[in-house]
């Protein structure tokens, strides 16, 4: 036997690897657990609002076929809960057939596996600017070029994104894909208005590319204008060849533990994705498919939304008035119409680290805007969430934010 000697680890990680930084958002965990902070910080759906009898009702149905809930299931989802997401598909105007279907590990996975099937190092992926971190993140990953396009109080620039890719095409540029958020965006909670949805839907058909549209929050509207998804848009004016990919998810209305989300897809798309996902988990656990299925199935799942919808747009316009009332004059922000998120951007310069610091040392956890850009503007910006604290929290977090400012400005 020869002398054993050290592995050299450093020379083994994959170049993706080699410089590891991790979601900035999810490192934030340790200051969760200290007592009496207050976090605006996740994305996190509000624990009064989970629906607690419904799911030990559902999880008890689930059990009673424990041959199906506890053995391992087809990749492509059990066929139940394909039959209550089909329906859920169908609610929300979209245009779904079977084969379309893939039901993932959240949404997260099915944006994971899209990347895996779909983005070589060097091609060029669309992002909207501020964007999902962990999307930026999974295409870092896969070595993609990522390229930003602005955003207003409206979301996407779509006007900007037509010079761009006309620019490109003169230079033999295509992008491959373009992620987005158009329903109550993470984190900027901007609408997209029908008229960009469409000119983005016709741009993607024209220019070759797909548009992977992430819609974990469409249901929580603050108002009742319904807008189109771009996947229906896509439908109506292109037939089934469009070129718009859908994905959603149960965590914001039902439980983000459930892990279930889901892709729609073109069936070549969603054969790729589903061998790519027999690598990653062979299938989404059986038993929480087969309780968000009982769950959808109960009949129960719209007046939990509706709760939702009412809560959040309490606690937004409760987040908004603390806000005017006192950091209305080094903030600006737009009402939310939907969704989970405030994003303020501040009107004087302010060190962002030295701000987080000091509302870590308040007890206020948000998330410093630099985490949603690939290439961060040096103005300040912030992303609150006002789904998970309560009325009173909403206050106290936001006084404690215009503690930290103060203290952030005079050190
Ligand atoms: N997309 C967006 C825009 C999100 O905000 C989130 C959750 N924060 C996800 C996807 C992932 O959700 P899931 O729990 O379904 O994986």
């Amino acid at each position: 036997m020869t002398a054993s000697r050290p592995v050299g680890l450093e020379a083994l990680f994959t170049p993706a690897f080699a410089q590891p930084a991790g979601s900035p958002i999810r490192e934030l965990f340790p200051y969760l657990g200290r007592p009496g902070m207050i976090s605006f910080a996740g994305g996190y759906p509000s624990p009064s609002l989970f629906d607690v009898a419904g799911l030990q009702q559902a999880a008890a149905q689930a059990l009673g076929d424990a041959a199906a809930a506890l053995q391992y299931g087809p990749t492509e989802g059990q066929p139940l809960l394909r039959e209550a997401l089909l329906e859920l598909c169908t609610q929300r105007g979209l245009a779904a057939r079977p084969a379309e279907l893939l039901v993932t590990t959240g949404s997260q996975q099915a944006f994971d596996l899209l990347v895996r099937v779909l983005v070589q190092p060097g091609d060029t992926v669309l992002v909207e600017a501020p964007a999902y971190p962990a999307a930026l993140q999974a295409l870092r990953l896969a070595g993609a070029r990522i390229a930003e396009l602005p955003m207003d109080g409206d979301g996407l620039r779509t006007d900007t994104l037509a010079e761009r890719l006309a620019q490109w095409a003169t230079e033999g540029r295509r992008p491959k894909l373009l992620y987005t958020v158009p329903s109550f965006s993470n984190p900027r909670g901007s609408l997209l208005p029908l008229e960009r949805r469409r000119q983005l839907v016709a741009l993607a058909q024209a220019y070759g590319f797909l548009v992977i549209e992430d819609d974990p929050y469409g249901e929580l509207r603050f108002s009742d204008e319904v807008l189109p998804t771009l996947h229906r848009l896509g439908h109506d004016a292109f037939g089934a060849d469009h070129p718009v990919v859908y994905l959603s998810s149960l965590s914001k209305t039902v439980a983000p533990a459930l892990r279930v989300g889901w892709m729609l897809a073109p069936e070549a798309l969603v054969r790729r994705c589903a061998i790519a996902k027999q690598t990653v988990d062979l299938c989404t656990s059986p038993l929480a498919q087969l309780v968000a299925a009982h769950y959808l199935r109960s009949g129960r799942y719209p007046a939990t939304v509706a709760a939702a919808r009412t809560e959040y747009r309490a606690r937004a316009l409760a987040m908004a008035d603390a806000l005017s009332a006192r950091l209305g004059d080094r903030l600006q922000w737009q009402r939310p119409a939907g969704g989970m998120f405030l994003w303020l951007q501040a009107t004087a310069a302010v060190d962002a680290q030295r701000l987080f610091a000091a509302a870590v040392a308040q007890g206020v956890l948000f998330v410093p805007g630099a985490a949603f850009f690939q290439s961060p503007p040096a103005d300040l910006a912030l992303r609150l969430s006002f789904a998970a604290p309560d009325l009173a929290q909403i206050q106290e977090g936001v006084a404690r934010l215009a503690r930290a400012f103060e203290l952030a400005a005079s050190a």
